[in-house]
């Protein structure tokens, strides 16, 4: 069996940026990789400038983060460089939330797809072992989405969700379906359900997913009597045990869509002002916790507001920043780095 490396001391914000390759489209055109990533730790982007009597020239961008992933690692190397260490210290009641944050395109999905599953992995495996065995604790899976600043649960037909504080800090979406997960397989399935429900709007195109923030959550619980495994319950339900710890994998929306303020159409104008307000809210929030700061401004936005059980106490929050290497996409590239900096 392979050991989960034992991290007693994992940092409480840690803000990770990863690289993507170019793509074939990028690489028929032709287009300049940008971005060299150097150490593990740096990385300088090449911006292509010109002056105004249209001479060429560089302007050179340095970065510093937690982690520069570049373009051959592999997600389990994500994996193992941003949420496995935390793995351990959600039975010692931590609460933990990993974004995906960047540009559409910039690989937030293909690097938080396989999170969950490889999390989900090693926390039952953690739940077997004999120091756990008879505590009764349980793996419980939810799926939701933020769009337009409404919650609709990925797992039971996109059903409306609201939002309610029990007054002791605890968030909780009434009407959310949590499902007790026992082994990988099932996780799978539950992820690739709601991946299938994800928001695609009026125009059935994929980039409509672009526009929402989807929330997987995994909830180590205890419980107090043998209850029947596929029976669905509240996540309210005080007979479904206690939440000992739990892990939230955040696909945000794409951070250039907080862009589209000024957009024609009315519905997408909304919905940009409140990916904005969203992602503004988030870095203020992470920027807090960093500080120790009593206040948390969780009330900045739904997102935030959703998130806010897991802004107080023992939390842990990874960022993984994904950029785009394309010369095409340096403004955006810039933009996520000033955000992952901002965080940091
Ligand atoms: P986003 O969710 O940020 O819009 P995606 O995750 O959908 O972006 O990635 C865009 C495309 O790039 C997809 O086809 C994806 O498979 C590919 N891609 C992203 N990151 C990587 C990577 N690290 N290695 C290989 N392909 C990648
Ligand atoms: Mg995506």
């Amino acid at each position: 069996e392979k050991e989960i490396p034992k991290e007693n001391n994992v940092a409480k914000i840690k803000v990770v940026v990863r690289k993507r390759p170019l793509n074939k489209k990028e690489l028929s055109r032709k287009e300049e990789d940008i971005v060299t990533v150097y150490d593990n730790a740096y990385l300088t982007v090449h911006e292509p400038k010109l002056k105004v009597d249209l001479t060429a020239y560089v302007e050179k961008h340095e970065f510093c983060f937690d982690a520069v992933l570049n373009e051959y690692v592999t997600n389990d190397e994500v994996y193992r460089a941003t949420v496995q260490p935390i793995i351990p210290t959600i039975f010692e009641r931590t609460k933990a939330t990993c974004f995906a944050y960047g540009q559409t395109g910039s690989g937030k999905t293909y690097t938080m797809q396989p999170l969950p599953l490889r999390a989900a992995e090693d926390l039952v495996r953690l739940l077997h072992q004999p120091v756990y065995r008879n505590q009764r604790f349980k793996l419980w899976l939810s799926y939701f989405e933020i769009y337009g600043g409404k919650l609709f649960d990925l797992l039971s037909d996109r059903k409306k969700l609201c939002m309610r504080e029990d007054g002791r800090q605890q968030v909780c979406i009434v009407g959310l379906q949590e499902f007790e997960v026992s082994d990988v397989q099932i996780v799978k399935e539950f992820i690739e359900r709601g991946n299938a429900a994800r928001s695609t709007g009026s125009t059935g195109a994929n980039e409509e997913s672009s526009r929402s923030h989807a929330i997987l959550q995994l909830a180590v619980k205890k419980h107090n009597e043998v209850k029947d495994s596929r029976r669905k319950i509240d996540e309210n339900d005080s007979k479904s045990g206690r939440v000992v710890g739990k892990f939230s994998f955040i696909d945000l929306a794409g951070s250039e869509r907080g862009a589209d303020t000024t957009d024609n159409d009315r519905q997408t104008r909304i919905e940009g002002a409140e990916i904005n307000k969203s992602l503004l809210a988030l870095k203020e929030c992470i920027r807090a916790l960093d500080n120790d700061q009593i206040h948390i401004p969780f009330r900045g936005s739904k997102l935030t507001e959703v998130l806010r059980d897991s802004f107080v106490g023992n939390s842990r929050t990874v960022m993984i920043s994904c950029i785009s290497p394309n010369a095409g996409s340096c403004e955006h590239t810039l933009n996520t780095l000033r955000y992952a900096d901002r965080v940091k």
